[in-house]
């Protein structure tokens, strides 16, 4: 730690993505990235002349971004919101709407950045507890008074709830600000978008890493009326104007308007959640039913899940696994890769499981002897 470096961040818990190794090939399943590759009309797009404005400052304004991510979802330009992720999106958000010291909720259980934002921000980070079976307490968010941020399907739990039910969250507190992170809502979710042009207090948030194949483009955007769009783009000015790069923002576009083919890979996503939830349950896993490009699933009980996602990872699969809370300590999070590569899993789970079995059956052998 440096001399300068702030007080109270030599304490700071920072977020821990899922790893990105490169030491071997592997089966990535451990980040809910698509193993689709983005459309072929982001080839077209990136023209040499695209490439030369690479020497020029981009538009800091994205206008043209905008307006196509706002022509597919129904929004004017003015109502949208782009930047280098979803992560900077929120943080952008963070930044202009939420005040040190005060209290944002989220569920207990959920994407672990909310709590590093809110720590980076001093915010105080109200966890509202998840039900047994990781569903969201709606009653407690509806009643809770403050800031809410939700991601909506949920990750790494994979549950959902209704668009009613973020209306009644929105709706008892309208002073506040509510987000709906809606980043895998394409693969099942019920989107809040409707509520945009309803409540004032309503931010969504996408991206383009999950549904559209491009994490490595870093391309998020939200939907809210045109003051808080306004806001953002203010506060962008003053802290990152050029936040996308020109290519992204190319790329960004011509991706958007393809959805026949992205509407194709989620279809496949799909289909191919559907194989790996029912292989895991002739497996004798127990599984939280999900709307999203994963799975998360209680391995212990058969093997323990750190155990089973070393095992993987030696075995070429990288997937994830959250030892750091009690209550998910006894799962696995896999992301619902092609079917070619589920299968590669599921014949390795079932190797694993077989090896661990007789190991066990070997240690009790040697200590009844
Ligand atoms: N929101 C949720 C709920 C996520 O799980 C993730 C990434 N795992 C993100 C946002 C990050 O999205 P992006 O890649 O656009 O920053």
């Amino acid at each position: 730690m440096s001399y300068f470096f702030l007080d109270g961040y030599e304490s700071m818990e920072t977020y821990n993505p899922g790893e990105q190794p490169h030491d071997r090939p592997y089966i990535k399943l451990n980040a809910n990235e698509s193993s689709y590759p983005p459309s072929p009309a982001i080839l077209e797009a990136l023209t040499s002349v695209q490439i030369n404005s690479l020497a020029y400052y981009e538009d800091p304004y994205n206008i043209k971004l905008r307006e196509a991510i706002g022509e597919i979802y129904g929004f004017p330009k003015e109502q949208i919101f782009v930047g280098n992720g979803a992560d900077e999106v929120i943080a952008f958000i963070m930044m202009s709407f939420f005040r040190e010291g005060f209290p944002i909720a989220s569920n207990d259980i959920t994407y672990d950045f909310y709590r590093t934002y809110a720590q980076t921000f001093h915010l105080k980070y109200r966890k509202i507890p998840v039900k047994a079976d990781f569903s969201t307490d709606v009653d407690a968010l509806v009643e809770c008074g403050c800031d809410v941020i939700i991601a909506n399907p949920n990750n790494p739990t994979g549950k959902a709830i209704s668009c009613a039910d973020v209306e009644r969250i929105v709706k008892k507190n309208e002073k506040r600000l509510v987000i709906v992170d809606e980043a895998y809502v394409d693969f099942g979710g019920e989107t809040a978008l409707s509520l945009v042009d309803k409540y004032p207090n309503i931010i969504v948030v996408r991206t383009y890493s999950k549904s559209r194949n491009m994490a490595g483009a870093r391309i998020g955007f939200c939907v809210a009326n045109q003051d808080i769009i306004d806001d953002m783009r203010n506060v962008k000015f003053c802290v990152s104007p050029f936040n996308l790069n020109t290519l992204s923002q190319v790329i960004g576009i011509a991706a958007i308007k393809d959805t026949k083919y992205y509407d194709e890979c989620i279809k496949e996503v799909i289909e191919t959640r559907s194989y790996f939830e029912s292989e895991l349950l002739r497996m004798g896993f127990e599984i939280v039913p999900t709307v999203t490009n994963f799975c998360f699933f209680k391995a212990s009980g058969i093997i323990p899940a750190e155990l089973l996602t070393e095992r993987l990872k030696e075995h070429g699969i990288l997937v994830r696994y959250f030892g750091f809370e009690p209550r998910t300590k006894d799962y696995v999070r896999v992301t619902i890769g092609r079917r070619a590569e589920m299968e590669i899993v599921v014949r390795n789970m079932k190797a694993i499981i077989e090896e661990y079995q007789a190991e066990k059956v070997s240690n009790a052998r040697r200590a009844a002897s």
